[in-house]
C-alpha cells in the first residue's frame, strides 16, 4: 500500500471518527437536557413541600392568635360589666387601668393575627405558583422524554453503525500506521493529519506552518514512510491531488 493510500485511508477513519464523536455528543446533550429537566421537576417539588409546610405553619399562627382575640374580647367583656358595678373612685381607676391593658393586649393579638394572616395569603400564593409551574415542567418532562428517547436510540443506532464500519476500516490499516494515527489523534481534538503545503522557501506544515526538511519531505511524497510534524506532531501528507 502506498503512503497516499495509507493516509487515504486514515483520512477515511478520521471521518468516521469524527461522526462518532458527533453522535456521542448528541447523546450527551440529551442526556443533559434531560437531567436539567428533571432537577427542575425535583427542585419544583422541594419547593411546593417547603411552602406547603409554611402555608400550614403560617395557618396554624392564625388559629393560635384568632383564641388570643376571642379570649382578649372576653376580658373586655368582663371589665365593661365591672365598670357598672364600681363602687367608688379607686375601684373606677383600677378597671380603667386593667381595661387599658386588655386593649392593648387585644390589639397586639389582632396585629399578629393580621400578619399571620398576611404570611398564610403570601405562601398561599406562592404555593398556587409553584404548583402551576411543577405541573408545567412535568409535563414538558414527560413529553420531552419521549422526544429525547427517540432520538436517543435512533442515535444509538447511528452509533452502532458508526462502529462497525470503523472496525471494517480499521481493518484495511495496518497496525502500526494505526497505533500512530490513534496516538497522535489521542492528543489533539483537530485533525490528526495534514498536507505539506508550499512555503515561501521550502514545505511547510500545513497545520502549524513548521518547515519540512526536504529530505523528509521527498520520503513522504515518495511514499516511503508517514512521517510526523516536528512542530505540532499531526501526520504529514504529500497534497493529495485526486482527493
Ligand atoms: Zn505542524
Amino acid at each position: 500500500m502506498g503512503t497516499s493510500d495509507i493516509v487515504g485511508e486514515l483520512i477515511v477513519l478520521q471521518g468516521i471518527d469524527l461522526e462518532i464523536l458527533k453522535v456521542n455528543e448528541e447523546l450527551e446533550c440529551l442526556k443533559q437536557e434531560l437531567s436539567t429537566l428533571a432537577l427542575e421537576v425535583e427542585e419544583l417539588t422541594a419547593k411546593e413541600v417547603q411552602l406547603r409546610d409554611q402555608t400550614g405553619e403560617a395557618e396554624q399562627r392564625v388559629q393560635r392568635f384568632q383564641r388570643s382575640v376571642n379570649a382578649g374580647r372576653e376580658t373586655l367583656k368582663r371589665l365593661e360589666m365591672r365598670v357598672t358595678a364600681v363602687a367608688n373612685m379607686q375601684q373606677h381607676f383600677a378597671v380603667k387601668s386593667e381595661t387599658d391593658t386588655a386593649r392593648r393586649n387585644l390589639r397586639a393579638a389582632e396585629d399578629e393575627q393580621l400578619s399571620a394572616m398576611q404570611d398564610a395569603e403570601t405562601a398561599r400564593l406562592g404555593l398556587m405558583e409553584v404548583v402551576g409551574d411543577l405541573a408545567q415542567a412535568k409535563e414538558v418532562l414527560a413529553s420531552r422524554g419521549t422526544e429525547v428517547g427517540n432520538q436517543r436510540s435512533e442515535l444509538e443506532g447511528q452509533l452502532e453503525a458508526h462502529i462497525t464500519s470503523r472496525e471494517e476500516q480499521e481493518g484495511q490499516i495496518e497496525m502500526n500506521t494505526l497505533r500512530l494515527y490513534r496516538s497522535v489523534s489521542a492528543k489533539r481534538s483537530d485533525s490528526a493529519l495534514a498536507a505539506i503545503v508550499e512555503g515561501p522557501v521550502d514545505g511547510v506544515c500545513g497545520r502549524c506552518y513548521t518547515t519540512v526538511p526536504k529530505q523528509r519531505r521527498a520520503d513522504i511524497r515518495s511514499g516511503r514512510s508517514l512521517a510526523l510534524c516536528e512542530g505540532c506532531g499531526v501526520i504529514l501528507h504529500a497534497e493529495m491531488t485526486d482527493a
